[in-house]
């Protein structure tokens, strides 16, 4: 074909994105002539934040070959079973939105529906839902184990993800890429060279160096140095759908053994997080700046720590949305420069990993193919978009009246794909995955489910099954899961066991 390889990548920017993608293309692009270099600015620093995650993640680490303990050791990290959301739907409640599915295979449909035909039924004695999901079982309990290797165990069910000191992942990650020949740079850039197509050639560094590639990969951050400041990609603002805009973030001490689970709860203008970690506790408070002052979300944050606060708040500040192009020319952009859709549901760390998926599965040559890249963008965008759409669902339905933050997300307009969703669950109770999209039919029963979306009936393949047989399989499953999710070690003996940071 005669179209010369990439023989040089520059990665731009050395925060969690930089380093993912560092860590993976040294790792996957082992047997390419291909020198990796990764310039980053210790004056402009990292956000410092992320340190959520969903279990996708452990495709990442299976391809770096991580060892799981030593990973979790490193950064001072925790399991996590999904995310308890409180005052959501209304000041007093609350859910778990699990990982893993509710139940076990019934018949024909999903699980859901059985219980809902159950419930129909039998009233409050059919259970709620999370009585049929091992991971809400075992975080209420403060439990945890990995899966057990034998698929007809109950406990083989469990499916997990990690907390972690975003500081300290970025350092590993490096030590990992540095010593599989990534070579790091540290400066800052302040200009950049394009050649007579728009692509671009080069880096210009503060201190006078020029640094060339054939590809770059922009991690810049909200900066977006390359995809935007260069390129001029534009942006595409989403936040008249996701109305937070600044977050303040602030670590405190323990209290407790840490929580196998992530918990946001509702504020005024809208919600808190609280991460646990083996050292310390990642608290933050995302807001819209429409509807409460900075300082008064720094009080409100402060007023609700469980522990003393160990640092400053930090205040940061985003526009949801997307870029219009992900890649453009030769560069693409990954983590915060190609978006952000604030951390509701721990997806940003996520999008940096299926970004180097896909493009390892497309990687470039010196042609740069345009139909590639527009399939790239394409993919890319409708990711995006779903995971939008589920975020956006945990606004749009709840019953805060009153509180003109929620009065007013409560009553937006919302996307037209969100609206079929609402729809068709609140018909039949059903919930299919558009797209490839990244929540499963659990995820959304979860939401639904938890903000108080009632369906008017369920899927009538489930009155196939007898409903004697249907009940004892039932009541049998949840004495099964409850048993499962007690007989697991807590969490803190789990850590203490397996991987406590020295
Ligand atoms: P940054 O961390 O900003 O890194 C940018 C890098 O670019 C830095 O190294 C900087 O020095 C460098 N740089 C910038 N400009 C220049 C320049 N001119 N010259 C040289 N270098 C430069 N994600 C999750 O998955 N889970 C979560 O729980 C979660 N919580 C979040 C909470 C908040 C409030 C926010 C804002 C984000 C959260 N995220 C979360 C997102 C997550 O923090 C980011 O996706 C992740 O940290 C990646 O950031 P980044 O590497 O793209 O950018």
């Amino acid at each position: 074909m005669g179209v010369a390889p990439i023989n040089k990548l520059l990665i731009v920017g050395g925060g969690t994105a930089g380093w993912i993608a560092a860590a993976s293309f040294a790792q996957l692009l082992q047997w390419q002539e291909c020198e990796i270099h990764l310039v980053e600015s210790d004056d402009i620093g990292t956000v410092g934040v992320g340190e959520a995650t969903i279990p996708p993640i452990m495709d990442l680490n299976r391809v770096l070959g991580l060892d799981e303990d030593e990973f979790v050791r490193r950064t001072q990290g925790t399991f996590k079973l999904g995310i308890e959301f409180i005052d959501w739907k209304a000041q007093g409640t609350r859910y778990f939105h699990p990982f893993g599915n509710y139940g076990a295979d019934v018949g024909h449909v999903d699980f859901v529906h059985y219980w809902r035909r159950l419930r129909h039924e039998l009233g409050e004695t059919a259970g709620t839902l999370e009585e049929y999901s091992l991971s809400t079982l075992a975080a209420k309990a403060g439990k945890f184990m990995r899966p057990d290797a034998n698929p007809r165990n109950v406990l083989s069910k469990i499916a997990y993800a990690f907390h972690f000191d975003a500081g300290l992942y970025a350092r590993y990650l490096r030590e990992y890429a540095e010593e599989r020949g990534v070579i790091r740079h540290e400066g800052k850039i302040v200009d950049g060279v394009l050649d007579d197509r728009g692509f671009v050639e080069a880096v210009l560094l503060d201190d006078g160096r020029r640094l060339d590639a054939q590809f770059f990969i922009d991690c810049s951050g909200f900066r977006g140095v390359l995809i935007e400041q260069l390129l001029k990609t534009g942006y595409e603002d989403w936040s008249h759908w996701l109305r937070c805009d600044r977050a303040v973030a602030v670590p405190s001490g323990n209290v407790g053994p840490p929580s196998p689970f992530t918990r946001s709860t509702a504020r005024e203008a809208g919600w808190q997080w609280r991460i646990p970690l083996q050292h310390r506790t990642g608290n933050g408070y995302v807001y819209c700046s429409d509807h409460v002052s900075d300082d008064q979300a720094i009080a409100t944050l402060l007023g609700n720590l469980e522990g003393a606060p160990l640092a400053d708040p930090r205040l940061l500040r985003f526009t949801t949305g997307k870029r219009r192009k992900f890649w453009n020319k030769n560069v693409v952009a990954l983590g915060l420069a190609s978006g952000f859709m604030e951390p509701l549901e721990s997806t940003s760390i996520h999008l940096i990993q299926t970004a180097v998926t896909k493009l390892m599965t497309m990687f470039p040559d010196t042609g740069f193919a345009q139909p590639d890249i527009d399939h790239y963008n394409r993919v890319t965008a409708t990711e995006y978009e779903r995971i939008r759409d589920f975020l956006i669902l945990h606004y749009v339905a709840n019953r805060r009246h009153g509180s003109p933050f929620w009065d007013e997300c409560r009553t937006m307009p919302i996307p037209d794909t969100l609206a079929d969703k609402i729809e068709l669950y609140r018909s039949r109770g059903r919930s299919f995955r558009l797209d490839d999209e990244l929540f499963t039919a659990t995820s959304w029963q979860a939401v639904f489910e938890g903000q108080g979306v009632e369906p008017e009936g369920y899927d009538p393949m489930a009155d196939a099954v007898p409903f004697d047989k249907l009940h004892s399989t039932m009541d049998r499953m949840r004495e099964t899961l409850l048993r499962g999710a007690g007989a697991m070690p807590t969490h803190a003996d789990f850590i203490a066991r397996h991987c406590a940071a020295q």
